[in-house]
């Protein structure tokens, strides 16, 4: 969610570094972008409302410039307009700003007593405002911008340049996501290293409330207003990793990386002889209960974590929208574990109920896909997915690794606890080895488009399943909703009835997902009470059953039941992948979304 980037350097080449970089940032999301550099000495802002297109189009490449910053917007306060793009400038100030400044109405109300006027509806404008105004008394710019910050509640990951200095750039961040990469005689900031892995795999993760001052030659960091020591990084990231390697959307070459990533992340947590699987995890057998907290996608993958932990490890296991933990009465139990789960690691909600559930004094593990982030350098215990760089907005192969580490967690306490033995154990892990083949087998399949043809003309589309299988059924149906923008809603199978299936009409689709045995015959009479409705059913089953009932049968093949999730997931994935396609929709980048959400 929204994008930052600064560069200031010894090249002119500031305005190509801004807009390349925030061509990089599109996947996070957003609705308008802007930069701003000296030129000549004199500052050049330069915005537009929409796709980075519009941006560029007014844009001079060739403009010589040797400090600048750019910024996509996700916007939270005022309308995706230009005027409330950033970067926004008062006075001598001009600033790029992520996140929300919580009390800027009050900040205002105060600055425009003192002679500023603001010209957009945002709140990030008075970032720039308050900064003008401490500078008049104050020149020591590590001091204006610790005041600044003082005076600021909320959240926020900042760039800023003066016009006074040149070829100093500054940043500061409290929360929302900011890094450091060091160049060549130039130097940069940006959101992440997305932005920047084609000039500098080297960089620094600001901490919250380190202040950043960036010259040509050097950066300086400061936490309190001391100036404090830091290590610079090397990634191993290269930019080939975040390009689309031919294929025609990023959602669609993630699908395909699947097999590859289940392979990858098995990997990390067990060896080929098996002989690691016991300590590769944290010993969570003290816990008696288990509390999932994620937002979107990833509350998903707790679902399916629900299943297997209380079926194959018997630990009670509840799941919770972070945005809704944060303010709700928590009742955890001291022997509760909180489960943090979030592929950027930044997901602010996710960030926030993972301090609530520490001031609580529980314990804490976060499954996270990006090493570095904010939730991975604040849990107490951390699993890392090893899906790679996610850049489509809707996620698939951070969600099946994420499904797969709370498998895993699922395996490592039923182990520890003995309710697997180790034969039991090693038969899982030799089928574990089989399941990128069977995903292939999966993504060969070439009936999905045919399928999305057939329901494209559709206002509604139903998802239903039964335990495991309606965690799968609300996972399909929220990809569905994010790229095709068809309104489609999951119901557990047995709930259809109590009052919905009366939205069932003639050739409604309603998609059916059936892995889970135990289950599968009453699945099979809810898909029958809707057929007899006239739904059009596609049933997505692992097994031979009779589904002369259903109008299209997506077979997957059969695996051990840990495992059912991650080849049925799939076809509800290409599904909406192919809708969303047939509809023209921008499928990497749906509107109103954004890939990291890093405001409340
Ligand atoms: N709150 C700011 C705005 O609405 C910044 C949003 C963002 O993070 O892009 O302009």
């Amino acid at each position: 969610m929204c994008g930052i980037i600064g560069y200031v350097g010894t090249s002119d080449s500031s305005v190509r570094v801004l807009i390349d970089g925030l061509e990089k940032l599109e996947y996070r999301g957003y609705d308008s972008a802007g930069i701003a550099y000296f030129k000549n000495g004199e500052i050049n802002i330069i915005k537009s409302s929409g796709k980075l297109v519009n941006l560029k189009n007014k844009v001079d490449l060739n403009d010589n410039s040797n400090i600048g910053i750019g910024h996509t917007r996700w916007a939270t306060h005022g309308n995706a307009t230009t005027t409330n793009s950033h970067p926004h400038k008062a006075g001598k100030f001009t600033i790029v700003h992520n996140g929300i400044i919580e009390n800027h109405e009050e900040l205002k109300k105060c600055l425009e007593k003192r002679g500023y006027v603001f010209l957009s509806e945002t709140d990030s404008e008075v970032i720039a405002a308050l900064l003008d105004y401490l500078y008049k008394s104050e020149k020591d710019m590590v001091k204006v911008i610790e005041d600044a910050k003082k005076m600021m509640n909320g959240t926020y990951a900042v760039g800023i340049i003066c016009d006074d200095v040149k070829d100093e750039l500054y940043a500061v961040r409290n929360s929302s996501p900011l890094i450091v990469g060091f160049g060549e005689k130039e130097n940069y900031i940006a959101s992440d290293l997305s932005a920047i892995l084609d000039k500098t795999k080297k960089y620094v993760t600001l901490e919250n409330d380190d202040v950043a001052i960036l010259s040509p030659e050097n950066v300086d960091i400061y936490k309190d207003g001391v100036k404090k020591s830091y290590d610079v990084k090397t990634t191993s990231y290269t930019d080939d990793e975040v390009s689309k390697n031919g294929y025609e959307y990023f959602m669609l070459k993630e699908i395909n990386e699947q097999p590859e990533v289940f392979k990858r992340t098995l990997l990390d947590y067990v060896n080929t002889s098996y002989s690691n699987f016991l300590d590769s995890m944290p010993d969570l057998t003290k816990y008696k209960k288990i509390r999932i907290v994620a937002c979107g996608s990833a509350t998903h993958a707790g679902l399916v974590g629900k299943q297997m932990i209380e079926r194959f490890a018997n630990v009670k296991t509840e799941v919770e929208t972070a945005s809704e933990f944060r303010y709700n009465p928590l009742f955890l139990d001291d022997d509760e574990l909180v489960i943090v789960i979030s592929q950027s690691g930044e997901t602010m909600d996710t960030l926030k109920a993972l301090e609530r559930a520490k001031e609580n004094k529980n314990d804490t593990l976060g499954i996270i896909n990006a090493r570095e982030s904010s939730i991975a350098r604040e849990s107490d215990y951390v699993l890392y997915t090893n899906a790679g760089k996610e850049v489509a907005v809707a996620t698939t192969k951070a969600y099946s690794a994420q499904v797969l580490v709370l498998t895993l967690i699922a395996m490592n306490l039923a182990y520890k606890k003995k309710i697997f033995t180790s034969d039991e154990i090693r038969n899982i892990l030799t089928e574990a080895k089989e399941i990128p083949n069977k995903m292939e087998y999966v993504l060969s399949d070439h009936r999905y488009k045919e399928i999305a043809e057939k329901i494209k003309d559709q206002n509604d589309v139903f998802f239903i399943g039964r335990g495991v299988d309606y965690a799968l059924a609300q996972e399909g149906s929220l990809k569905l909703k994010e790229i095709s923008y068809v309104h489609s809603e999951a119901y557990a199978a047995g709930e259809l009835k109590h009052g919905t299936i009366s939205l069932i009409e003639n050739q409604t689709p309603v998609v059916a997902v059936i892995t889970d045995d135990r289950i599968a015959a009453k699945t099979i009479s809810n898909i029958k009470e809707v057929k007899a409705r006239g739904a059009y059913v596609i049933c997505i089953t692992n097994d031979d059953y009779d589904l002369s009932c259903a109008d299209e049968v997506i077979k997957v093949p059969k695996t051990n039941d840990l495992f059912a999730p991650l080849l049925s997931v799939i076809p509800l994935q290409t599904i909406a992948y192919e809708l969303a396609k047939i509809k023209g929709n921008d499928v990497d980048k749906p509107r109103n979304l954004a890939k990291s959400v890093t405001v409340e």
